[in-house]
């Protein structure tokens, strides 16, 4: 035997001991991880929702270095350099884009799967994971509507899930590269961009795509699809995929989906519905009553990092024929062989249904937060906020000077004001900072048909009915300042 190369491996073995501290180490640690968690979200009431002061970046000191560093360093590296500047996604004062949240049951979820490290890729690794998974899969295609026997998968968000329903729909459709630039996608004027960015990832970018004009309510016009569709049957072309929005980011409304529903039965096409931000909705019962006809999509993608308020990494996928779902994503490897068929009955490896083959164990992080708050809560949570838009939504109405987009669908709020003089838009782009300057609430914009609109979007868990008269008086009190300086 060769003295030196065991001395080495075990010298080597030493010099490696960091990676595994003991219990002492591992408890002291997270008791700093939990402090550092503590004084975060105490502060989390009275931080501002938005920093964007100036930074200075210390690059060498935010590098790894050699030897081992102590936890109370790393951790005041990041209450310095992280945890205070952008836009405080915790915060219930975040009311920009869609907001997330990040229930603290679901970070205990994740880190109890990360310390088990389970493979949750293949059901044979971990039956457990896997099942957990399915099960998950199975409780939201009861959400939804959809037949317990829906494919499904945990994604790390929507536009993955996107992507996955889009694949499935693509091979489902028989889209090939001899019919691919006859062949239709409609989608509408606000359907998400990261549609788009699947279609064209998927291969499909050169696909003829229809854009279909909104109403007055900013969805789609189910109307001008149905001509569109029949037009281009007339001229010989494919029509074979409808994107639907659940909720579409720049005003919260909600296609019309037993409409669209009906054209995509009658024509033959494929229904995807995007309800990344709006289909949990279906939670509640006021949610359940506008998110109508969605059960008859053939797929469709919701994102618990949004509207079940759990930190980021959670998407989830459901096609309604798990056969379409499986069959665009299945594969073989000859090391893989033994994997096969040893997991949970009837279930279909998660890496097999996804483009991902290993994955972290992401039902823990929306089981363990169900199990422990409970769904009713959930329930009401959301409910909330629907009832929150619609009180921000008169709020605005009462006072003069102000325009507002459509009644809101969902939770997000659209409005702008106009000014006795000046133009609109510009004006608007004004007050939009100005919140910002302050602060304390995080609002976004979008520009529809040329008018550009202030956001309310009401997401955030921790938003209540104190945030949104925070914002009104916010809102209020700058358009005032504004208009004097002007
Ligand atoms: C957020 C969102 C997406 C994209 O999802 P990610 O989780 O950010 O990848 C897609 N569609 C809609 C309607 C969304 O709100």
């Amino acid at each position: 035997m060769n003295k030196s190369l065991t001395d080495r491996i075990r010298t080597l073995q030493t010099a490696s001991a960091a990676l595994e501290p003991d219990s002492l180490v591992r408890r002291a640690a997270f008791e700093q991880v939990a402090r550092h968690s503590e004084s975060f979200l105490d502060e989390l009431a009275t931080r501002k929702a938005y920093i964007s002061e100036q930074h200075h970046w210390d690059w060498i000191n935010g590098q790894p270095g050699e030897e081992p560093g102590s936890m109370a360093a790393a951790l005041d590296w990041v209450k310095a350099n992280v945890d205070r500047n952008g836009i405080d996604t915790a915060s219930g004062r975040d009311l920009g884009y869609i907001p997330g949240g990040g229930q603290y049951f679901s970070a205990l979820g994740d880190y109890i799967a990360d310390v088990s490290n389970r493979y949750s890729g293949v059901a044979y690794a971990s039956p457990g994971a896997t099942y957990l998974e399915k099960s998950l899969i199975r409780w939201f295609a009861g959400v939804i509507g959809f037949p317990e026997d829906t494919g499904g998968d945990l994604t790390s968000g929507g536009s993955i899930a996107n992507l996955i329903a889009i694949v499935s729909a693509r091979d489902a459709k028989e889209i090939q590269p001899d019919n691919i630039s006859r062949s239709v996608v409609y989608l509408g004027v606000l359907t998400h961009h990261c549609v788009d960015k699947a279609l064209r990832i998927a291969g499909l970018g050169c696909c003829e795509k229809r854009i279909i004009p909104i109403d007055t309510f900013y969805r789609m016009d189910a109307g001008a699809l149905e001509k569109a569709i029949i037009a281009d049957r007339k001229a010989g072309l494919n029509p074979w995929l409808v994107i639907a929005s659940a909720g579409n980011v720049d005003a919260g409304a909600i296609d019309p989906l037993p409409e669209i529903a009906c054209l995509a039965q009658k024509h033959g096409l494929w229904m995807h519905t995007d309800g990344a931000y709006g289909a949990l909705f279906m939670l509640c019962e006021t949610g359940r009553a506008r998110l109508k006809g969605i059960e008859q999509s053939d797929s469709i993608v919701m994102d618990p990092h949004k509207t079940l308020f759990l930190p980021y990494g959670s998407g989830i996928v459901l096609v309604k024929s798990e056969a379409a779902q499986h069959r665009a994503h299945a594969y073989d490897a000859a090391y893989l062989a033994d994997t096969k068929n040893s997991g949970v009955e009837n279930v279909l490896d998660p890496s097999s249904l996804s483009p991902e083959l290993t994955r972290p164990f992401r039902g823990m992080r929306l089981w363990l937060p169900l199990k422990l708050a409970g769904v009713s809560a959930f329930r009401s949570a959301l409910e909330e906020k629907l009832l929150l838009a619609q009180y921000a939504y008169q709020k605005l109405a009462e006072v003069s000077g102000f325009e507002l987009g459509p009644k809101p669908d969902l939770s997000v709020v659209t409005f702008r004001y106009i000014p006795e003089y000046g133009d609109a838009n510009e004006f608007n782009i004004r007050l939009l900072d100005a919140t910002r300057d302050d602060g304390r609430i995080f609002l976004s914009s979008t520009t529809v048909n040329g008018k550009m609109w202030i956001r309310f979007a009401i997401v955030v868990f921790r938003t209540h009915l104190d945030d949104i008269d925070l914002a009104l008086d916010i809102v209020t009190h700058e358009v005032k300042r504004l208009e004097k300086t002007d």
